[in-house]
């Protein structure tokens, strides 16, 4: 049993007093009113004060304990139950403090928990979140804040910090002002320029009632990135398209007015003329054939093609399709293929488009008297942008061209991207043919490579995963 502290002792000395005072006012009365001895009423009350004291020791010391107890437990939910003399009554309060004490503590837990669940919510989001109160301060940041805006990569040294520490721009701040002074929400855009130039959205949103952390309003941002560049593919894409158009139909144009006009009756020249107004036919439908292969690729290219295609059969056929022009300027085709190399899942029109588009290019700017390797193997390596484990099948296209220069390399495969526009014109290029067997090769869950050397050619590879792995790993091994 523990003994009671100095605080304690006061408290039940006081206690004594109170019972005692009707009997002291008894003993008072008897002296006045019955001549009882004084000495005699001293000591009736000292004796009255002295078995208080025993009773209340006894009995209200359990009490006392009770109350300490209590009042420990606000400081130190772990603190010890305290041991009492014998009071049923004491043990109930006991029982009860114990049970509130249990239960709170659960409260307590729950709440903590649901707070972490809250910021574990807000963790998981992809995009930055911010909490700030009402000066402006931040009061919490989720991950994908910390990642955006601290080099260390942690959201909980973005708190308390001005949000003007962290995004400098003005109408971000004017945005979160507006929403802290006017609890008015509002929308705006904003660009960091480091590490990479990057365009972000802001919402800044004033909460309905400042949370008890004294949070008054969230700062969201996402980045718009990624859809402004679209944007902006897809505005330079159809003014490009346009042009391309433009520059065969206003040949042909001319070429009719002439015909209509000054030409009239000049035989000769409208043979030539007819003749040019051909090629220029030819080259705006080799456009939109391109264009629409494109925007079709493009609208299948989430869904995965799966029939098992013979990669060699598809060569074969291809360069039989080249044999006239191959001829025309005295080029050598070979094709060696390793043995057993397995079927690929694929779409056998738009792989036929690949080796047609590459073989035609290495014909194209492989010169005259040129030489062009195709070779397919099954190879252990697999390119970092291509997707899945294990062997795939390897198609290098090698010619032996002028070469591309290296600054052109990561380029080529944008749509109307050509080193020499003059060039790829006259010999019947679009500029697409690239940009295409980019997408078929994505829709296939391959991955392409382009290498050059200056003078000496340049090798295109495609990689292809196989229609059924477990079999290909199988033959790798093997
Ligand atoms: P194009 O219709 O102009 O050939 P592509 O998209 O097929 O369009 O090719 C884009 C550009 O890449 C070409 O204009 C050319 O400059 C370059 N290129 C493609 N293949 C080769 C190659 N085998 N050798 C050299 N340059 C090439």
């Amino acid at each position: 049993m523990s003994a009671p502290d100095s605080a304690s002792f006061r408290r039940l000395i006081a206690w004594c007093f109170g019972p005692c005072i009707p009997a002291w006012a008894v003993l008072a009365g008897l002296v006045v009113f019955a001549d009882l001895d004084r000495t005699a009423a001293a000591a009736g009350g000292v004796i009255v004060f002295a078995m208080m004291a025993v009773l209340v020791f006894s009995r209200l010391a359990d009490f006392d304990r009770l109350i300490r107890y209590a009042e420990e437990s606000l400081l130190n939910p772990d603190a010890p139950l305290p041991e009492l003399s014998g009071s049923a009554t004491a043990r109930r309060l006991l029982t009860a403090i114990a049970a509130l004490r249990k239960l709170w503590t659960e409260r307590r837990e729950a709440a903590a928990g649901l707070a972490r669940s809250g910021q574990d919510v807000l963790d998981a989001l992809p995009d930055p979140l911010i909490l700030i109160d009402r000066r402006r301060r931040i009061i919490s940041a989720n991950t994908a804040a910390g990642e955006l805006f601290d080099m260390d990569r942690t959201a909980q040294r973005l708190a308390g910090r001005d949000l003007a520490s962290v995004i400098r721009d003005p109408k971000v701040l004017e945005a979160a002002d507006l929403a802290l002074q006017q609890r008015r929400k509002g929308t705006t855009q904003f660009t960091l320029p480091s590490p990479v130039e990057h365009t972000f959205g802001a919402l800044v949103a004033p909460l309905p009632a400042i949370n008890a952390d004294g949070t008054a309003a969230i700062v969201a941002l996402y980045d718009q990135t990624e859809r402004l560049k679209t944007d902006r593919m897809r505005a330079d894409f159809v003014a490009n398209a346009s042009h391309e158009l433009r520059t065969p139909l206003a040949a042909v144009l001319g070429f009719i007015e002439t015909l209509q006009g000054p030409a009239k009756d000049d035989a000769e020249a409208r043979e030539q003329f007819l003749d040019i107004m051909l090629k220029q036919a030819n080259r705006m439908t080799r456009l939109i054939d391109d264009l629409l292969s494109l925007s079709r690729i493009e609208l299948r290219e989430h869904t995965r093609p799966t029939e098992p295609v013979d990669v060699e059969a598809v060569i074969r056929s291809t360069v039989e399709l080249f044999e006239r022009q191959a001829e025309e300027r005295r080029t050598t085709v070979t094709i060696t293929i390793a043995p057993d190399v397995p079927a690929v899942a694929g779409d056998v029109g738009e792989l036929g488009q690949v080796f047609h588009n590459l073989l035609g290019n290495a014909i194209k700017y492989g010169g005259d008297d040129g030489k062009v390797e195709i070779t397919v193997t099954l190879s252990n390596y697999r390119p970092p942008a291509m997707q899945g484990r294990g062997p795939c099948l390897r198609i290098d296209i090698k010619d032996s061209g002028e070469g591309i220069p290296r600054e052109h390399l990561p380029r080529l495969t944008e749509r109307f991207y050509r080193i020499d526009t003059a060039r790829s014109r006259q010999l019947g290029g679009t500029g697409l043919g690239l940009a295409i067997v980019k997408h078929i090769v994505n829709r296939h869950r391959g991955a392409m490579t382009i290498d050059s050397e200056i003078g000496k050619g340049s090798v295109f590879t495609v990689f292809l995963p196989p229609a059924s792995p477990g079999a290909a790993a199988m033959r790798a091994a093997s």
